[in-house]
């Protein structure tokens, strides 16, 4: 059976009547068919948004609030089949499922309440006769784009602040994982007001482009690559629109002769390798010292081709396939070209023999900085470790474009917050990598993007600061 569009509340086929297959990465295998949306379908889409604008933005924030705890309770109530449907769409294993589909819960149930916490920062007379206060309106019709690798949760942290802030959304899943968010659409059909949240399928020219350059569109909110980052932001610059751009990483895993190998291997061997390594903030890049080096390596590769591959739903697997064909080429290919280069594989490095796009967990040792592995996402199981001195460590942490995420391993604290202050990443974990929390910012400098996602501060993001001056 055909998907169709969420738009206005109603389920619609794309004007077009083209579509696009949906393949469960695990077996290869078509399963489904999602509109490919073009223009015309955004129109609507927007159209249907900017109607509902008027209605949910006057509400207040109490009873916004109490909608949006429902479309949480919605989630838990059907979790255990959005956490099957994602399995299926981007092959992952339902070992680790679990984890991700609890901070999509959370991540509801924080923005349900956040909205009721938005406030000026103001209020005074700061001119004689006069007083001023400042308050935070919400902008309108939001255009937001997600990424394959967690469509849910990535869909919840735009979708989550933008409706706590009062603004209407038109939002693109990935051509590849459109699954989940519209199963997400129809359990929140009757919670929502019609036209507060519209769901368009489609890729980035067909769907993505026109809900960029759409003049009712106020701002936009994009997580995925650089690449598409920079065409969403020079697509937006022609009407000045606001964007937020949630892009790649390449974190570093700064390791001092000093800290506990065996944590950090507990850490790795697990989260380098979590998604298949398609993580923005996967710690894919240890950077380890002269004295720890040899041990990190044996360590690390012990872990890495101690994992289980294969079947998603079989519950002993850990590590499922790469999202597609394409992306296992890609992966397939850095490592192909690191070792040509001179670099040593000491484990993986290999497709797996499958119908599935699946990949083994590899490290990849000694390239040099310069190199593509060590410079470019791989976003793939593929950890890149090399040796530093002291001066080296902290030189080539920063060296690369991407800046979303890092960690220092170290057991001497003064050292922890002097590496702490010196990395340009949007979060910095010291002994650890991942935890991530409702309250707490998730973004990028640098060619990671800017704005942040989940907290107070992404709330504020999707608002427009108004100073109102009242004379008297
Ligand atoms: P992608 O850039 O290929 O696609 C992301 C989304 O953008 C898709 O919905 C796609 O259809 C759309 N798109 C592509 N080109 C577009 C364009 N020119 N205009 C408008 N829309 C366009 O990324 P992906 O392969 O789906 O996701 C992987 C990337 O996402 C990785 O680089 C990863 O690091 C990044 N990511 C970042 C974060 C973060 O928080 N910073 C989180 C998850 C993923």
């Amino acid at each position: 059976m055909s998907e169709r569009n969420f738009i206005g509340g109603e389920w619609r086929a794309p004007s077009s009547g083209a579509y696009d297959g949906i393949v469960n990465p695990a077996t290869g295998a078509v399963y489904a068919d999602a509109p490919a949306s073009n223009a015309a379908d955004v129109d609507v889409a927007v159209a249907a948004a900017k109607g509902a604008f008027g209605g949910w933005s006057s509400m207040t924030p109490r009873a916004r609030s109490e909608v949006l705890h429902k479309v949480a309770d919605a989630v838990e109530a059907n979790i255990d089949e959005l956490s099957k449907i994602e399995c299926e769409n981007v092959g992952k294993p339902v070992s680790i499922i679990e984890f991700e589909m609890d901070l999509t819960l959370d991540n509801w149930r924080f923005f349900a309440s956040a909205g009721r916490f938005l406030e000026g920062k103001a209020a005074g007379e700061y001119l004689d006769g006069y007083t001023s206060f400042t308050r935070r309106d919400p902008i309108g019709v939001i255009g937001s784009i997600a990424p394959w690798n967690y469509p849910l949760n990535m869909a919840t942290w735009k979708l989550g602040p933008a409706l706590a802030a009062g603004n209407t959304v038109v939002i693109k899943p990935s051509e590849l994982t459109p699954m989940s968010l519209l199963k997400f659409a129809e359990i929140v059909a009757d919670v929502l007001p019609s036209g507060v949240l519209n769901v368009i399928c489609g890729d980035g020219p067909g769907a993505g482009i026109p809900l960029v350059t759409h003049p009712d569109v106020a701002m936009v909110s994009l997580t995925g690559s650089v690449g598409a980052g920079i065409s969403v932001a020079k697509n937006a610059s022609d009407s000045l629109k606001r964007v937020h751009l949630e892009l790649g990483g390449k974190a570093p895993v700064v390791v001092f002769d000093d800290a506990d190998v065996e944590a950090l291997t507990a850490c790795l061997g697990e989260g380098s390798f979590y998604n298949s390594g398609q993580d923005c903030t996967a710690p894919c890049r240890v950077i380890a010292g002269p004295g720890i080096h040899d041990d990190v390596v044996a360590a690390l590769t012990e872990a890495a081709s101690g994992l289980s591959v294969g079947d998603p739903m079989d519950e002993s697997v850990e590590m499922g396939p790469v999202i597609s064909e394409r992306q296992l080429d890609r992966v397939s290919g850095f490592v192909e070209r690191a070792a040509a280069d001179g670099a040593t594989v000491t484990t993986g490095g290999r497709r797996l023999d499958s119908d599935g796009s699946f990949y083994s967990p590899s490290i990849v040792v000694g390239a040099e900085q310069g190199s593509e592995i060590i410079q470019s996402e791989v976003f793939g199981p593929v950890v890149t470790i090399q040796k530093a001195s002291e001066n080296e460590l902290v030189a080539w942490e920063n060296d690369v474009e991407y800046a979303l995420a890092a960690s220092v391993w170290t057991s001497d604290v003064g050292r922890a917050m002097r590496a702490a202050a010196a990395l340009e990443f949007g979060t910095v974990w010291v002994n650890d990598h991942i935890p991530i929390v409702s309250e707490m910012p998730h973004g990028g400098f640098k060619k990671s993007g800017y704005g942040k996602d989940m907290s107070m501060y992404s709330v504020e993001h999707y608002t427009e600061v108004k100073h109102v001056m009242v004379k008297h």
